[in-house]
């Protein structure tokens, strides 16, 4: 098992240092950024005696797509392997003429949600920050060549597998590396990171660069969401709050909310009057997920009716909400399908 510095683990600032320990002009570091990043096509190359060193000081292999599938959606789920043979799952979905990709931070996940594939494999591993942008490489590459499709560089969402906030060093390092601007020079509302709960790393998202922020709600109440999250008995809504509430957001920024709608179980009225008391003075945006299943799962998802009667709902409640079409599930690939 080989798990060396990838070179997509560097910073440019941590690249320049080793340029000079090597006694190569740190100004090099632009070219290789520019490079790896294929942000200017035009770039002059790296030269073989710079790449020959590179190369012997750290790993330059991306990910390697070991499975590919397709929904006729235009959902496109890679799974993805690594130099030790594990494997995640990365998500490129359609969205308004553009891609989103939909990225995994850990394989496997340590949160065990009730409701979530991802859930039954448990933790094997924590991904390094140069594995997370390996997937995004890889997955915007395979756009460009092999569907021919130039869009837009594809947004970011941390919601594949894994809970970010649990492996937030690596996470908030990629999030930085995604940034840079002789790199992929994104700005952070590109990026969204959905989380659990996990609230020893949303006391850190004040450190983060501003990017979007989601809580996987679920239920308003302690006792629902602890069946479903079962982190939430560590962290009650009441903490999650607390933090959340000393966010600080930019002027149009609002929470996302997600909600997963499972039948009969958070779609009734009170689940509803409650969201108005807990979200009603909050920016927020709730976004509701109708439960995709998956083998051997026990909930049920609602009808389309009851989904959009809830949504209706918490709209007379002047609930700002949407539903997340569910993109993928042909093959898997939607909201807590995942699994390597
Ligand atoms: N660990 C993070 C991100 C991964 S999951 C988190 O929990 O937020 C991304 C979203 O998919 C979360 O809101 C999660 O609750 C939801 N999800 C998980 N399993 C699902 C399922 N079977 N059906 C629908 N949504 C699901």
């Amino acid at each position: 098992m080989t798990l060396e510095k990838s070179i997509y683990d560097l910073s440019q600032e941590e690249l320049k240092s080793f340029l000079v320990k090597n006694n190569i002009s740190p100004d090099f570091s632009t070219t290789i950024f520019r490079n790896l990043y294929k942000n200017n096509k035009h770039e002059m190359p790296i030269s073989k005696k710079i790449m020959a060193i590179l190369r012997k000081n750290f790993n330059v292999d991306l990910p390697v797509i070991h499975t590919v599938s397709k929904s006729p959606d235009g959902t496109v789920k890679f799974l993805m392997m690594f130099s030790d043979n594990k494997s995640v799952e990365t998500v490129l979905i359609p969205f308004n003429k553009r891609f989103t990709v939909c990225l995994s931070s850990q394989v496997g996940c340590a949160m065990k949600c009730s409701f979530c594939y991802t859930g039954t494999m448990g933790l094997s591993r924590h991904l390094k920050s140069g594995e997370i942008i390996g997937q995004y490489i890889v997955a915007a590459n395979y756009l460009d060549v092999e569907l021919g499709l130039k869009t837009m560089a594809p947004n970011i969402v941390f919601m594949g597998q894994g809970e970010p906030l649990h492996n937030s060093d690596e996470v908030l390092k990629a999030i930085q590396i995604f940034m840079e601007p002789f790199g992929l020079a994104m700005g952070p509302r590109q990026m969204t990171l959905s989380t659990a709960g996990y609230l020893p790393g949303i006391k850190k998202l004040n450190d983060f660069p501003k990017i979007n922020i989601a809580l996987s709600l679920h239920s308003p109440f302690n006792s629902i969401r602890k069946e479903l999250i079962p982190i939430n008995q560590h962290f009650p809504l009441e903490d999650i709050f607390k933090e959340l509430d000393g966010l600080d957001l930019m002027k149009r920024q609002f929470i996302v909310y997600e909600y997963l709608l499972i039948d009969g179980l958070n779609d009734r009225v009170e689940d509803a009057d409650e969201l108005l008391k807990l979200l009603g003075e909050r920016k927020s945006a709730i976004n509701l997920i109708p439960f995709n299943p998956f083998p051997g799962s026990n909930y049920k998802r609602p009808s389309d009716e009851k989904v959009e009667a809830f949504k209706e709902m918490l709209v007379e409640r002047k609930l700002r909400t949407m539903i997340r079409t569910t993109k993928g599930s042909d093959i898997l690939a939607a909201c807590g399908q995942l699994k390597s």
